[in-house]
């Protein structure tokens, strides 16, 4: 059994249209909670439960706790997701329809998660977001799945936040022989923390995520997600909140699928024929996905900016 699906990989005419070359979307947000994150967390949670584990334990009020949630649910063990009091009704609310075990505590996402660690007992299992090698084993399914389909892009898009997707991706097109193709990293202003170690030459902190994409907003991201821009090709782009808040816009209409700005920022890149995608004729888009948006959020964001 695995907890997650095989998704659709389909080519897109409208944004294959915006962009001026073709398109390919590998359409993870089509994952039963809503993003990419069950392959890799799923996989760790089985592994888990195998090892005997007990109940679940993570701090993230986004789609990795939902993933969590959800992998729990499914496999019949307890999950206590403890969340920081920024988290939103709608991605609580989220959380106890999988019957997770809510706890709110704390400012920030370091007081929550310090208290969801003081939890982990001997038979608990703690689930990191992004920084496990479990996880990048998982997302690597995806690339198989796009491999087995007989599809090879000139180069795959997708959105960084701690790393995790990035290296996942980056595993399974090691395993297929595609480390000659780029990756194209894109982060929203305000969360470009990959964008922030290229810059400085070694992963640093920010002070502060400003962006709306808060799925894509680790301080920090992950130590094998830098080696990686070492080892191989990693383009590196920011796009701006509005950019990627349209694209979710824009993606409704095209596709009628509802995703977070997280996604929207790889999307954006297509919508905008953005310049870094001129040196290929065929792109893969991983369409990541994300839960806990909602149309009229992404509105409410989209003029406060515009
Ligand atoms: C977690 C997440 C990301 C970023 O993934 P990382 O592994 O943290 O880089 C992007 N989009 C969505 C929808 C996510 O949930």
């Amino acid at each position: 059994m695995s907890l997650h699906v095989d998704t659709p990989l389909i080519e897109s005419h409208p944004l294959s249209l915006a962009a001026g070359r073709r398109v390919w979307l590998k359409l993870d947000a089509l994952q039963p909670p809503g993003s990419f994150k069950i392959r890799g967390i799923g996989r760790a949670c089985e592994v888990h439960h195998e090892r005997g584990g007990r109940r679940f334990i993570t701090s993230s009020g986004g789609n990795a706790g939902l993933a969590v949630a959800y992998a729990g649910r499914r496999l019949g063990v307890p999950v206590l997701v403890v969340v920081p009091e920024t988290t939103t009704d709608t991605a609580i609310a989220l959380l106890k329809r999988e019957h997770a075990e809510v706890i709110v505590h704390g400012a920030s996402w370091q007081e929550a998660n310090a208290l969801a660690q003081s939890e982990v007992g001997a038979t608990d299992a703690y689930i990191h977001p992004f920084d496990d090698p479990l996880l990048w084993d998982g997302h690597a399914s995806m690339i198989e799945e796009i491999a087995r389909a007989g599809v090879v892009p000139d180069a795959v898009v997708l959105a960084v936040g701690g790393g995790g997707l990035l290296c996942g991706v980056a595993e399974g097109m090691r395993r297929h022989g595609w480390d000659h193709l780029p990756i194209v990293a894109v982060e929203t202003d305000g969360a470009a923390s990959l964008r922030a170690a290229l810059d400085a030459g070694q992963p640093v902190t920010l002070d502060a995520i400003t962006s709306v994409a808060t799925s894509l907003g680790a301080k920090r991201i992950c130590d094998r997600a830098w080696e990686w821009t070492r080892e191989r090709a990693v383009e590196s782009v920011v796009v701006s909140d509005l950019a990627a808040l349209t694209a979710c816009e824009r993606f409704l209409a095209d596709h009628r699928l509802l995703v977070e700005p997280a996604c929207g920022a790889s999307l954006a890149l297509a919508y905008e024929a953005h310049a870094a995608l001129a040196p290929f004729d065929a792109v893969l888009v991983i369409a990541c996905g994300g839960a806990t948006a909602t149309i009229d959020q992404i509105r409410r964001w989209s003029h406060r900016g515009a």
